[in-house]
């Protein structure tokens, strides 16, 4: 098998090719390092089955392939609102790029869609089912109907052309090698608990999250590319809801870091509350979380700590 990953040398992108390796792929890692890092990947580069492409998804490129996993677009907020306009491209002439490349060397494609297709929902948990509720000419409609609109086109391509589509909603995802200044949540408060710094809770952090650790969204994305009972779109996510303030005391008690919270305002059409309804994983993928919360934040505490070595 050869399978591209564009988006590879990111967080969940590397652990991908690194997984796909060990289960002797041959990868072709796709990425312009916008928030990619050659030391995400470094290690993978003495395998001679791994070779890494600098290029962006929004020009055309070609590759023989028989899988392929389209990742590449920044995921954190700070990172898609830096360049909205670029942000919209690479998820909607990305996704074109990639679904052509597999219509024309018949490769099985899988989109990384996200949990904010639903927006801020009046729907919870939130089941595949439900529409959203995205605001689309807000500070993050440039994600969000980028990756809309990337599902669209899976589907068409997938109904004219007869394309092998696979699509995951993934919901909030933590793990090491997250970058350290993306702005996510999880990162931000554990670097700001190992520098006794204040931990920056926005508006009163009673919105809700549910994350997912990272070896367990790779096991659901191996399973969703290996089956053929569905298409998708299947949620991907741990179905366990925390407040933020929660999770920031969480984070100080696992580091035992003298730092406080500190409350500031509350970014626009941050969503309320997000859980995923695995029922469809389940049932198709066989597929649940395993790793809880506490043992995930220690082994990103770890892995952060040793950073800063
Ligand atoms: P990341 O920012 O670490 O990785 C994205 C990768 O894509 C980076 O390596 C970046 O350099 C690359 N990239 C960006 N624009 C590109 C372009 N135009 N051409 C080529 N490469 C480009 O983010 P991540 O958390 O690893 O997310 C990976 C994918 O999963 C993204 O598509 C994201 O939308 C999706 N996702 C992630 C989460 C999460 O919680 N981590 C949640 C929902 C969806
Ligand atoms: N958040 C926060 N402090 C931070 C970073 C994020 O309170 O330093 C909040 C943010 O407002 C949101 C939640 O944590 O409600 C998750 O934010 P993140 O950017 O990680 O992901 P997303 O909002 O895309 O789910």
């Amino acid at each position: 098998m050869r399978t591209l990953v564009t988006g590879g040398a990111g967080f969940l992108g590397s652990h991908l090719c690194e997984r796909l390796l060990a289960e002797g792929h041959e990868v072709i890692c796709l990425d312009n390092f916008f928030t990619g890092r050659k030391n995400n990947i470094r290690h993978l580069l003495d395998d001679n089955r791994f070779e890494m492409m600098r290029h962006d998804v929004i020009d055309p490129f070609k590759v023989e392939v028989d899988w392929i996993f389209n990742l590449a677009c920044p995921a954190s907020p700070i990172h898609y609102q830096y360049n909205p306009i670029k942000t919209v491209k690479t998820s909607v002439m990305g996704a074109i790029n990639c679904l052509g490349l597999a219509k024309r060397v018949k490769a099985r494609i899988f989109q990384a869609s996200t949990s904010e297709v639903y927006g801020d929902p009046t729907q919870h948990p939130q089941t595949e089912d439900y529409r959203g509720n995205v605001n689309p000419i807000g500070l993050r409609a440039c994600y969000d109907e980028g990756k809309r609109c990337a599902e669209t086109l899976f589907f068409d391509y997938h109904r004219e052309n007869n394309v092998d589509i696979r699509v995951g909603r993934i919901f909030n995802t933590y793990g090491p090698r997250m970058l350290e200044d993306d702005g996510r949540v999880v990162s931000n408060f554990i670097i700001q608990a190992l520098r006794g710094e204040d931990i920056t809770v926005y508006g009163e952090g009673k919105q809700t999250r549910s994350f997912c650790y990272v070896d367990d969204l790779i096991e659901a994305f191996m399973r969703l590319m290996t089956q053929d009972s569905t298409i998708g779109p299947v949620n991907i996510g741990n179905p366990g809801e925390f407040t933020i303030l929660e999770l920031a005391e969480k984070v100080i008690e696992l580091t035992g870091s003298a730092s406080r919270v500190a409350f500031s305002p509350l970014p626009a059409d941050d969503p309320v509350q997000r859980r995923p309804d695995l029922t469809l994983a389940k049932k198709h993928l066989d597929w649940e979380p395993t790793v809880r919360l506490d043992e995930g934040l220690g082994q990103t505490i770890e892995f952060f700590r040793n950073l800063r070595k």
